[in-house]
């Protein structure tokens, strides 16, 4: 009999929760109207949305009308960095952003680079966290945007947004506060007015809901230039006729993910720290990766020393398991991660990572598997290695 295959990938995507996809289902098929029509199929569908839309503004504290609907969190990075960036050029041309962002953000701040705009990525400590005081430092008379991300996705470190919103503030108050919240919207409480930004980026797939779905948080008063022009939709924000379905869907995980998360948090926390406990004290030359306390609670990331992440993978799946690392083969080299080079790790600790990160569905049988397993797969291949040198 085959074992049962385990899931600890969760920060890449999670699985639709079966109720997410019941509140979808009407969406898909008898309720079908497209939203701008003004007929009773058009009027069902815009009341789904704007139930949808206000349930969200509630579970994350804004106004209905300061959420966008997107195609998911890179379109949300996206439209916040280039829409801030387009529409502010008059008083300014200067970014701040993390070396640790995700691509979304990173990627887009070359290309404003190329549009002639001048980006400050700020470094980070040895856990991943940037100070408030560095980046209200890096804020000048130019600067129109600051992005720093809520949590990491590679090393789940989760960065001290409210307090960096205040001391930009405090130094510039025109200045716009942008976070990408993939991570942690669904997973650990999120309250924009806490937090005090100016734009918030969140993605449906990562708190059990659909793919291709997300919102941007848009504080009432900042302006954007749309990146997608056509029909008007989203009040001229972001055009193309809405993923009704998906809109719902995402409203009833966010609300699920929520409503679960008293008892989902401390649970997740604990296996993950069983976890953490059980690999350091099992295998040796291993390092934990991110911040020890201030991190999201259902991730762990670890580096070893003399392997590769991706053999680790390989491995781990040959055996039911699917994690991450860091690291990804690109033209027949292996690329470290930014994120973990950032931290100050050498080529050897940051090719060597393996993420795991946990969710709805894990057990404790899943992480005793694991915990039973890792440590003959790393010794296996460390001894592969050793007897490859010589
Ligand atoms: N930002 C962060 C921090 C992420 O982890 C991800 C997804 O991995 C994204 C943005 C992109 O989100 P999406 O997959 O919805 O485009």
């Amino acid at each position: 009999m085959t074992e049962e295959r385990i899931y600890l990938d969760y920060a890449a995507t999670t699985p639709l929760d079966p109720r997410v996809l019941e509140a979808m289902m009407p969406y898909m098929t008898e309720h079908f109207g497209n939203p701008n029509s003004i007929h009773s199929f058009g009027r069902e569908a815009r009341r789904a949305i704007d139930e949808a839309r206000e349930k969200i503004a509630q579970l994350l504290n804004c106004q209905p009308s300061e959420i966008v609907f997107t195609s998911g969190g890179t379109e949300s990075d996206n439209l916040a960095l280039r829409g801030v960036a387009e529409a502010y050029r008059h008083k300014g041309n200067h970014i701040v952003t993390t070396a640790i962002e995700h691509h979304a953000v990173l990627r887009t701040c070359k290309a404003l680079e190329d549009m002639g705009f001048f980006v400050t990525y700020l470094p980070v400590d040895e856990h991943g966290l940037v100070s408030p005081e560095q980046v209200a430092e890096a804020v000048n008379e130019r600067t129109i945007l600051v992005s720093v991300m809520h949590a990491n996705n590679e090393i789940g470190t989760i960065e001290p947004i409210a307090e960096i919103v205040r001391a930009v503030k405090e130094k510039r108050p025109d200045t716009i506060v942008h976070t990408d919240a993939v991570q942690t919207v669904g997973h650990i409480p999120v309250d924009i007015q806490e937090l005090g930004v100016d734009l918030l980026s969140f993605s449906a797939h990562k708190f059990y809901g659909p793919k291709g779905i997300g919102g941007l948080f848009v504080r009432k008063g900042v302006r954007l230039v749309p990146q997608i022009t056509g029909g008007g939709q989203e009040r001229n924000r972001r055009s193309g006729t809405e993923n009704v379905a998906a809109i719902v869907g995402m409203a009833k995980a966010l609300e699920l993910a929520v409503e679960e998360m008293p008892t989902e948090l401390p649970r997740l926390q604990a296996l993950r720290d069983e976890l953490i406990t059980g690999v350091l004290s099992r295998i040796p030359e291993t390092r934990l990766n991110g911040h020890p306390t201030l991190r999201l609670p259902h991730n762990a990331n670890f580096s070893f020393r003399g392997i590769e992440g991706e053999a680790l993978l390989l491995q781990l799946d040959l055996n039911g398991i699917a994690a991450s690392s860091g690291s990804a083969c690109s033209s027949g080299s292996l690329e470290p991660s930014h994120v973990l080079l950032a931290l100050g790790l050498d080529y050897e600790l940051a090719i060597g990572s393996l993420r795991i990160t946990l969710g709805r569905f894990t057990t404790r049988e899943h992480i005793l598997r694991l915990l039973d397993l890792l440590p003959k797969v790393v010794e296996k291949l460390r001894a592969l290695r050793g007897s490859l040198r010589v």
